[in-house]
């Protein structure tokens, strides 16, 4: 078990992350060259969901939610909160407590690098003194293995506080889905798994350092562009992409999830690029490669032909009945439903019209990606 330290002076809450700080042991012991980017429009949403998640958890009112993260968050929240008040049993006075974003130090025995510190997002003990960790990500990665991070903050929650847990209960609780990953060990495995993890970590801060290790953590390092272990990866995956199609059969879920990933984006990148090509050549820029027999020109094309229904049966009734010409129409359903709402109707009840006159064709199935 850590041992216990008495409570030291709090640095301030603008405390930087310390470089061998728990939030940091999950992409050092997967590449221990890692280093992250100093900031980036992630991170800023990243900081400003934790807030909210920090503020509903102190019982504060918030805004209603903007979108479907901070929708998660707030619930994810509310639920954190409900299970602290609701279940405080026999602890002890100290044990109590509900900690938010409150910092701790990590129990740390020998080696170059003292006195960690890091700054869970959340826990408290319940009833049954099991310990319970939060941490709030904004989106799921199955590549990043968060667990040892969540380890050191309960080695640091116990090391820092009065709790005394027999269990400890990890919570990783996804900001883009709103669900939430749980593992429960008990607290002797905790504090062995702690050990090891805090080895590695003294070993990586004493220069013990294996090569660089492409993992996925890669993306958000700030060594991501020189780093030749990342590059020599991507190379053997674009690789094998062009034959993806065949090889479809071979490929686990997980791989065809992501190759359906890849695919949407580079559908969407390969719009940008197209309207961006035209934008230019309609500008009378020259897009071409002639060197390699590529050449691209703006045509005119014949405009869409559009008629109104009376014209339309007044020059073809000589040839078709009524019935022939009816089964031939077709309703533009956004310009009817533009024009009823234009006209007073309100949605609902134009939604309501709309499906007592048409006839709903049988469902079928469609792909389409979910978030949880
Ligand atoms: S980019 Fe290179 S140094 Fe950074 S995490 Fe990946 S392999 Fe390690």
């Amino acid at each position: 078990m850590p041992r216990k330290k008495s409570m030291r002076a709090l640095p301030t809450p603008e405390v930087p992350h310390h470089p061998y700080g728990p939030s940091r042991w999950p992409a050092l012991l997967e590449c221990s060259h890692y280093e992250g980017r100093a900031t980036s429009s992630d991170a800023e949403r990243g900081t400003a969901l934790h807030q909210l998640f920090a503020r509903v958890l102190v019982g504060e009112e918030v805004e209603e939610p903007g979108d479907l993260f901070e929708a998660n968050v707030v619930k994810l929240a509310e639920k954190y909160r409900s299970m602290h008040l609701e279940d405080k049993g026999d602890l002890a006075k100290g044990e109590r407590t509900l900690l938010v974003e409150t910092l701790v130090w990590l129990d740390v025995p020998m080696g170059p690098v003292s006195d960690i510190y890091g700054r869970p997002d959340c826990a408290f003990m319940d009833r049954n003194h099991i310990l319970h960790v939060i941490d709030l990500k904004t989106a799921e990665n199955p590549e990043r293995d968060y667990l040892p991070q969540l380890i050191a903050y309960a080695s640091g929650i116990v090391t820092s506080t009065d709790f005394d847990p027999v269990a400890v209960c990890f919570h990783l609780a996804y900001a883009d889905s709103g669900r939430e990953v749980t593992v429960q060990m008990q607290a002797d495995e905790v504090w062995c798994r702690y050990e090891e993890l805090y080895e590695r970590i003294q070993d990586i801060a004493s220069g013990k350092q294996a090569a660089p290790q492409q993992c996925g953590w890669c993306s958000l390092c700030a060594k991501y562009e020189s780093c030749p272990a990342a590059r020599a990866v991507a190379e053997t995956v674009s690789a094998t992409l062009a034959d993806a199609p065949e090889r479809w059969p071979e490929f686990t879920p997980a791989r065809k999830a992501q190759l359906c990933v890849l695919a949407e984006a580079v559908g969407k990148w390969a719009e940008a690029i197209k309207a961006l090509a035209a934008e230019d050549a309609k500008g009378g820029a020259v897009i071409e490669d002639a060197e390699n027999g590529i050449f691209y020109e703006v045509r005119p094309r014949t405009g869409k032909l559009c008629f109104t229904v009376e014209t339309l049966w007044a020059v073809v009734r000589q040839h078709l009945s009524p019935d022939e010409f009816k089964s031939c129409l077709d309703v533009a359903q956004a310009r009817l439903t533009d024009a009823l709402k234009a006209r007073g109707v309100k949605p609902k009840e134009v939604k309501a019209l709309l499906e007592a006159a048409g006839t709903r064709a049988k469902p079928t199935l469609v792909f389409v990606r979910r978030s949880a």
